[in-house]
């Protein structure tokens, strides 16, 4: 993958980071980020959403980025832009059905 196109996919990953966290940011007091308190925060979809981004960045640092977790197959680059936290090519999503964080890209 280009840099350039790299560094933009982990800009749209720290974006959607950001925006899912915002609501853990009132008037600079930051919400801890484990334990029971945090549950309170942040609703069941939006922590696997961050989950996901949080993922896509670590593979982003260990060079796995854009490959597919289940068969390590380059993930089509249409799909990597429309969702760049995206982590299993068409055909594993198709074939088992992890569509559930994937789909909610806005
Ligand atoms: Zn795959």
């Amino acid at each position: 993958m280009a840099r350039s196109k790299w560094k933009q996919h982990q800009y749209a990953l720290l974006r959607r980071r950001r925006s899912l966290l915002a609501p853990m940011f009132v008037d600079e007091v930051v919400a801890p980020t484990t334990g029971p308190d945090y549950e309170a925060w942040i609703s069941p979809a939006d922590r696997r959403r961050l989950a996901a981004v949080y993922e896509a960045l670590d593979r982003m640092d260990t060079g796995n980025y854009g490959l597919c977790t289940s068969c390590g197959t380059a993930i089509d680059r249409t799909r990597l832009e429309s969702i760049p936290w995206v982590n299993h090519c068409q055909g594993c999503e198709d074939r088992r059905g992890y569509a559930e964080v994937e789909l909610d890209a806005a």
